[in-house]
């Protein structure tokens, strides 16, 4: 499957090689049209104010918006999590909306900017190996929203639909399962889609 990776700023190299891992073909995405053609998207972490701007500088949001809401499977993983999020505690910034959230970033504070823990995650059989890199986690959300794991009670893996969004990164260790969980979802649609044909 072709799977984008927003490749504006942030760790999508990453990304890159975490799909390569599973068989498939990771797509850098900077352009609108090459949104066309996916199967699924990641957008990476990084800094979310930074990939906002680039992406509004780029006439990316909308299209985003339009493949997102139109069913494209996405995975964001910190920066990439506010991206996809309503709305931010601290002010404003260019976001997709795409998940019904509003996010806390840097969350753990100024003292704790990195740290990993293992956190359960619905439906997987063994903990992640969670690092967390000036992490948000998720202060609200509506109930479309599914916690798949928390930290303190407070949400850091959530999925909405075809919309996933964790605090941490995955792509920093060999752990595949949330991209694969992106690929499924990607499967899922496709067998979908054939449905109509
Ligand atoms: N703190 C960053 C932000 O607010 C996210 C950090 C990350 O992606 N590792 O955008």
């Amino acid at each position: 499957m072709r799977i984008g990776v927003l490749a504006l700023q942030g760790d999508f190299r990453e990304h890159k090689q975490a799909v390569e891992a599973l068989g498939h073909e990771p797509v850098e995405v900077r352009l609108p049209e090459e949104l066309d053609t996916l199967d699924a998207l990641v957008v990476p972490g990084g800094e979310s104010t930074a990939i906002g701007k680039l992406a509004t500088m780029y006439g990316l949001i909308e299209p985003l918006q339009k493949h997102i809401q139109s069913g494209l499977p996405v995975l964001g993983t910190c920066a990439g999590m506010i991206l996809l999020a309503a709305g931010v505690t601290d002010g404003e910034q260019s976001q997709l909306g795409v998940l019904d959230a509003v996010v806390e970033r840097n969350a753990y504070g100024r003292q704790n900017e990195s740290f990993e823990a293992d956190i359960e995650i619905r439906g997987f059989d063994r903990p992640v190996r969670a690092v967390f890199i000036r992490a948000p986690r998720i202060a609200a959300h509506g109930e479309g929203v599914e916690v798949l794991g928390s930290v303190d009670g407070h949400p850091v893996a959530v999925r909405q639909g075809h919309v996933l969004a964790i605090s941490f990164h995955p792509e920093l260790t060999e752990d595949r399962r949330f991209h694969q969980m992106l690929i499924e979802m990607a499967g899922r649609k496709t067998v979908g889609d054939g449905a109509h044909d």
